[in-house]
């Protein structure tokens, strides 16, 4: 193990001899399931689970001929910005000494910035690839919402999240989404690009030609950001002019809301995909539990307060399984879907989806790309944000209103603070216009 602790384990699995990744190295994320091989999704939940198979994704890169040469730490479920709530130990940002990684996915960023792997897998729900990218000085891609498969994906919300790739570069990231694109009849949510009037060529895309690119400029997404932020985002759109592409200001008045909204369907859709970790179907059992037998499940279902009974001892597996910010979500998602409660929060959340998505359409309507910080602030100090996980959530501003509105988005590095700090720049394209957000990142990475 690095001593960053980017990798959780560092069982190698060789793919095929040959094959467009023949030769490389990608690490994979602890929540996509390579069989035979330990996938926690970050969590001591899953400490010791072996999955039977392989998820599509890793199929994919086994039959490109990669090298898997660990399994990458990450926020136990995908749920934070750090990566400090793995159960495996917090990641140390390789590039920026005594900072976060960036989360989810900070282990595979930080093992791609460290040098200790070619490429690597995230998974985006919220800003989980572009976050991590953008705060150890790499390149990621969240995919338009059906491009690549979830089929054997540890679930955190499943309607916002895709997995994508983490990179040195554009042209690399652009070449390894096109190993893992493209349908599967595992995953019914996935959709062929060529139906979507494109193709998978998107190694070809990243030409770096910006000539006549149009941007535009949401406003929204710099107003509270940093200013040493702000200033590095400009000099990286002043750098995209000068290479013949130009910008303007548009507007996103709905995204004011979309942090919440984000937060009220990632959670409730977390509630309910965790609740088959209760150490009977999924997940280790507590230390102390009392549930066994067949025969006392029937006895005992239901009944509280007695020995041996379900309840008790999902409890007990859960207590001991979760970490405490699985839990807060887990109790605040169950709260929103609640009798009573669902058009209260679940509902509205899922109007301002609706809402994200038009703005997004009509700002992309006047402009080829979208760009922002992908973050508004440098990355955090290592320890600052745990204890206030508001402060935390609200980092997410730029990057969830992509996800609710299913959108392609890149990261790119943009430059560094006068303080040497890593600043992404985000690039966000219509639906499935990857190879147009790859094009304009090639410019500067
Ligand atoms: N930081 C966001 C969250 O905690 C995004 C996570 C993600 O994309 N997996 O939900």
């Amino acid at each position: 193990m690095t001593d960053y602790n980017g990798y959780i384990a560092t069982d190698t699995i060789e793919g095929a001899e040959d094959g467009p990744l023949a030769g490389k190295t990608v690490a994979v994320k602890d929540n996509i399931s390579t069989k035979d091989v330990q996938t926690t999704a970050g969590s001591a939940m899953l400490e010791g689970y072996v999955p039977p198979y392989d998820a599509t994704v890793v199929e994919r890169l086994k039959d490109a001929g990669a090298t898997i040469p660990g399994k990458t730490n990450m926020d136990e479920f995908g749920m934070g910005t750090t990566t400090e709530t793995s159960a495996y130990g917090a990641v140390e940002n390789p590039v920026a000494e005594g900072r976060v990684p960036g989360g989810s996915s900070g282990g595979s960023a930080a093992v791609v910035a460290a040098g200790d792997a070619d490429l690597a897998l995230g998974s985006d729900t919220g800003g989980s690839i572009r976050c991590p990218a953008a705060f150890c000085g790499v390149v990621g891609i969240k995919p338009t919402y059906g491009l690549v498969s979830r089929y054997g994906l540890i679930a955190y919300a499943n309607s916002l999240e895709q997995i994508g790739p983490i990179a040195p570069s554009v042209e690399d990231a652009a070449e390894l989404l096109a190993v893992i694109a493209g349908p599967d009849e595992r995953d019914g949510t996935t959709r062929d690009a060529r139906d979507n009037g494109t193709d998978y060529e998107f190694a070809a895309a990243a030409d770096g030609d910006v000539d006549g690119l149009s941007i535009g400029v949401p406003t929204e997404l710099l107003d509270g950001a940093d200013e040493a932020v702000v200033e590095t985002f400009w000099d990286a759109i002043d750098e995209l002019e000068s290479q013949g592409a130009s910008y303007h200001e548009v507007a996103l008045p709905s995204v004011e809301h979309a942090v919440e909204a984000y937060y009220v369907i990632a959670m409730s859709e977390a509630s309910s995909n965790l609740a088959r970790f209760d150490g009977v179907r999924y997940g280790t059992s507590g230390s102390e539990a009392t549930g066994g037998s067949g025969d006392e499940r029937s006895e005992s279902a239901g009944v509280s307060g007695g020995e041996g009974n379900w309840n008790e001892s999902f409890a007990q597996a859960r207590e001991e399984g979760f970490g405490e910010e699985v839990k807060r979500r887990v109790l605040l998602g169950t709260y929103a879907l609640s009798a009573g409660y669902h058009d209260k929060y679940y509902k509205k959340a899922q109007d301002a989806r609706a809402w994200v998505k038009q703005d997004f359409d009509e700002a992309l309507s006047e402009a080829d790309v979208l760009a922002s910080p992908t973050m508004p602030v440098p990355p955090m100090k290592r320890g600052e944000s745990l204890s206030d996980p508001l402060t935390m959530y609200l980092a997410d501003a730029n990057t969830t209103p992509v996800n609710l509105a299913n959108l392609p988005a890149i990261s790119v590095p943009a430059g560094e603070t006068d303080d040497g700090l890593p600043v992404g720049l985000q690039l966000v394209g219509p639906a499935f216009g990857e190879q147009t957000i790859i094009r304009a990142g090639s410019a500067l990475a």
